[in-house]
């Protein structure tokens, strides 16, 4: 027994999630939805990666950002949200032109779905939400921008401490250092046994997504599945690498760092489930941790690329089944829209859907359209969360490039 858990644990974690997954594929396509029944085991992945998210976060992120002084933070905060808003419209308008080019709303009609369009926070009130009322609500909803407030204030505290001129303030510091050190190699270690669990959790969702999915949906969606594909491929090859490139850092190799990250997003479907595994392909990718840390869970909440291109072939979508002359002011005001409703989107499955009616809403177009897409949205889903923490990783790696040399460690 011992011998074949050596063995599985030895082989690499890619070449056993792989495996899972097209052994689950096959398994889901001959038996099709009685697959279900293998669905609680994908769930227990899901979910124990999200049990390892809060503390993951609190424990490197506070680290992090004692290591760091907080006019390095300022810099690297600036840098990386001009990155993120720029590549987000960047997605969009890659949406908008893929979907202008396969015109995938074409010869569909509506069918009279109702869809609840629910209530969007304004800006002020989403800024504000930020800083909680009650920390421990936000440890247990899984506010992770309110977690990662408070933690770089902890942080930015402890940091004050160590450095401070009491010998016993100081001591507290350090020692409060020490323990959170300690409590990130807990998190770490528990998170490389999770992930010895990985290729069975994916093994099950693939065979019960795809033993319930079935072919026909796909075939009546295809030319908006395939917008959906070559758009990240775009974005992809026209953002990401481009930028690596004039960064002048080695794309492919880069691309090979962090094949988990990509291979755990398309299967989860989560951009936050996927945040652990983000942190690990980091850390391989040789991005500087401070910057990882404190950058990968904003990324994972904010910066949605995927999903930008979500909108904008979405929209286009719907401007063809209902006839919507998509003008130069239209385009703009779907960029826009698209561009806050990816910042408000979660990092969980399905969110893109309620971004899109936000962004069909804001621009006078039908939201019965979402009902429409969402048979198709187990597969586009799987590849706009890959280009939505494939964007946090390459943002991450560009400013720490950008960082190099300078006091950050
Ligand atoms: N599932 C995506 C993510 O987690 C969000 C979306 O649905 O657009 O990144």
């Amino acid at each position: 027994m011992y011998a074949v858990w050596k063995w599985y644990r030895d082989k690499s974690f890619v070449l056993k999630i792989t495996t899972g997954f097209i052994l689950g594929a096959i398994l889901g396509l001959i038996i099709g939805p009685q697959a279900q029944v293998l669905s609680p085991f994908g769930d227990i992945f899901l979910r124990l990666l999200q049990m390892i998210i809060v503390p993951l976060i609190l424990f490197t992120l506070i680290a992090a950002v004692n290591m760091t002084n907080p006019k390095q933070l300022g810099r690297v905060t600036v840098k990386i949200f001009i990155y993120y808003i720029l590549t987000t419209a960047i997605a969009m308008l890659i949406g908008i032109m893929l979907g202008t080019l396969f015109n995938p709303g074409v010869g569909l009609e509506l069918t009279q779905t109702h869809v609840e369009v629910p209530e969007t926070p304004s800006f002020i009130d989403t800024l504000l939400a930020i800083i909680p009322t009650n920390f421990f609500d936000s440890v247990a909803n899984g506010d992770i921008l309110s977690i990662v407030f408070v933690a770089m204030i902890i942080g930015f505290v402890i940091s004050g401490m160590q450095h401070g001129n009491e010998q016993k303030v100081s001591d507290w510091g350090s020692m409060l250092s020490k323990l959170l050190d300690a409590g990130t190699e807990v998190t770490f270690r528990i998170l490389k046994g999770i992930l010895q669990y990985a290729p069975i959790g994916v093994f099950a969702i693939a065979a019960s997504r795809i033993g319930q999915q079935g072919f026909d949906v796909l075939y009546s969606l295809s030319r908006y599945v395939g917008a959906s594909y070559v758009g990240v491929a775009i974005q992809f090859a026209l953002v990401y690498m481009l930028i690596l490139f004039l960064f002048k850092i080695p794309v492919m190799q880069f691309f090979k760092n962090i094949r988990e990250a990509i291979i755990t997003a398309f299967i989860t479907s989560s951009s936050l489930g996927t945040l652990p595994v983000t942190i690990k392909s980091a850390d391989k990718a040789g991005i500087n941790a401070t910057i990882s840390r404190f950058t990968l869970p904003i990324g994972a909440t904010v910066n949605m690329d995927g999903s930008a291109i979500h909108f904008g072939v979405g929209a286009v979508f719907a401007a063809n089944i209902v006839g919507f002359e998509l003008t130069f002011g239209a385009i703009l005001a779907i960029v826009l829209a698209g561009t806050l409703a990816s910042i408000g989107t979660a990092g969980v499955p399905g969110a893109g859907l309620i971004g899109l009616s936000i962004v069909l809403t804001q621009v006078g177009l039908p939201i019965e359209i979402v009902a429409l897409t969402a048979g198709v949205n187990v597969l586009t889903d799987m590849i706009f969360t890959t280009c939505n923490v494939t964007g946090d990783l390459a943002g991450a790696a560009i400013v720490s490039k950008s960082e190099k040399n300078k006091e950050l460690v």
